[in-house]
């Protein structure tokens, strides 16, 4: 009797808690609606959402205990180094976002030169901010040129003899521009300079776009002085939060960031994090098994093709955009910036303001449709109207 009354307790509170929980997420804005519309997430593929439940006790900081799941990290990091090109000594490294990626190749850097200064565009994202701070390292910014990318005829002016790295950006976090990464790869290269390429926007929809005839620069390892490139599943691989990838010319550069571990399955443990969920990554390779090269290609193809439609009506109700979209990042010029998105916020869609450009950002992710554009418009029109914009 008491157990069957404890059962019933237990029940009611876990009815209670899920209550609760359902409380706080209706607060929450959410992928799936398509109200989201600039982030650089997306709602995941369900085919990524299933597996990323079946493995979540699995723990990849001690591979040991998973080798299934290790196996699985390694097939889904050869998938990217396929499409990368990369070379036989490359090897990747699993990251839980843009943000570990950077700090990882950083710390690669610094550990093989022993120097001190980062050479990045102004473009760059905030994550080198971070990495200045955590590792006692000097940002030495370079400006970017109208068409806001990295002007590389003031690189060979910034490089020191304590220059430990060079960061071209393969997809800007605000606008999608694409720095000019085969020349900035041939300058480190004779100039023996480790090049990091952040591709975390970038790197899941870049390569595939080249492949169907898109113009746009190379950012694999078919670039001789590319050195690492970090690029997130959890952007355009259309997989769950958190996965990235760092991938690195040389596999023993990744001794570099080793340390000697105790009381796991493995001597050393390379990397900044200790334990790391097995269920990402698990959806990562599920998403890219199921996708292949093909299937991010036609998707590469259809948010470049919705971009194009959402930057025609928004230009039809008289918008201007900050600059052409390289990518599926479209960034709108206003005056009334606050204004704006705060008042389309209040009709429950969700942009990204850009301040320094005076602008927002929509981000064509793989769950936004043409309906969800064209019920976006006629809210922003009244928006603008509502505010003085238009
Ligand atoms: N690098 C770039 C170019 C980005 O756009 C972002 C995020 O938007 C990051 C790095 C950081 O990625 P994360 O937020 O996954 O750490």
């Amino acid at each position: 009797m008491t157990k069957c009354m404890a059962k019933q307790d237990l029940d009611e509170r876990e009815k209670s808690i899920f209550k609760n929980l359902s409380d706080f997420q209706k607060k929450d804005f959410s992928f799936q609606s398509g109200r989201i519309l600039g982030s650089m997430c997306s709602h995941p593929h369900p085919i990524a959402k299933k597996a990323f439940v079946q493995f979540l006790e699995t723990n990849i900081g001690d591979p040991g205990l998973f080798p299934g799941t290790k196996e699985i990290e390694q097939e889904f990091i050869s998938f990217i180094m396929d499409f990368l090109n990369s070379p036989p000594s490359a090897s990747g490294h699993i990251v839980s976002g843009g943000t570990e990626g950077n700090i990882a190749a950083m710390w690669v850097a610094k550990q093989l030169s022993n120097k001190n200064e980062i050479i990045l565009p102004s473009s760059a994202h905030f994550s080198f901010e971070k990495i200045a701070s955590l590792m006692n390292m000097k940002l030495k910014t370079i400006p970017i040129t109208q068409n806001h990318c990295m002007d590389i005829t003031q690189l060979k002016k910034h490089i020191t003899s304590d220059t430990a790295a060079v960061i071209g950006i393969a997809g800007t976090t605000d606008l999608g521009a694409i720095d000019p990464i085969p020349e900035i790869s041939e300058i480190c290269e004779n100039e023996h300079i480790f090049f990091h390429v952040d591709a975390a926007f970038g790197g899941f929809i870049i390569p595939f776009l080249r492949n169907i005839g898109f113009h746009l620069p190379c950012i694999d390892f078919s670039l001789k002085g590319l050195s690492t490139i970090s690029l997130d599943a959890h952007k355009m691989g259309y997989a769950t939060i958190p996965l990235g990838t760092l991938i690195l010319r040389e596999k023993r550069w990744l001794e570099e960031i080793s340390v000697k571990s105790q009381c796991i399955s493995t001597e050393t443990q390379a990397g900044i994090l200790g334990t790391r969920s097995g269920a990402p990554v698990a959806a990562g390779y599920a998403v890219t098994q199921y996708l292949g090269k093909k299937g991010y290609e036609q998707l590469a193809k259809e948010v470049m093709d919705l971009t194009k439609y959402a930057v025609q009506n928004i230009n039809n109700i008289g918008l201007e955009l900050v600059m052409e979209p390289p990518l599926n990042v479209i960034t709108v010029k206003v005056n009334k910036l606050n204004n704006i998105v705060d008042t389309l916020a209040e009709y429950g869609w969700k942009v990204n303001k850009v301040d320094h450009l005076s602008g927002f950002r929509i981000v064509i992710m793989p769950q936004i449709t043409k309906s969800i554009i064209d019920k976006f418009i006629p809210i922003l029109k009244r928006t603008c109207h509502e505010v003085g914009e238009l």
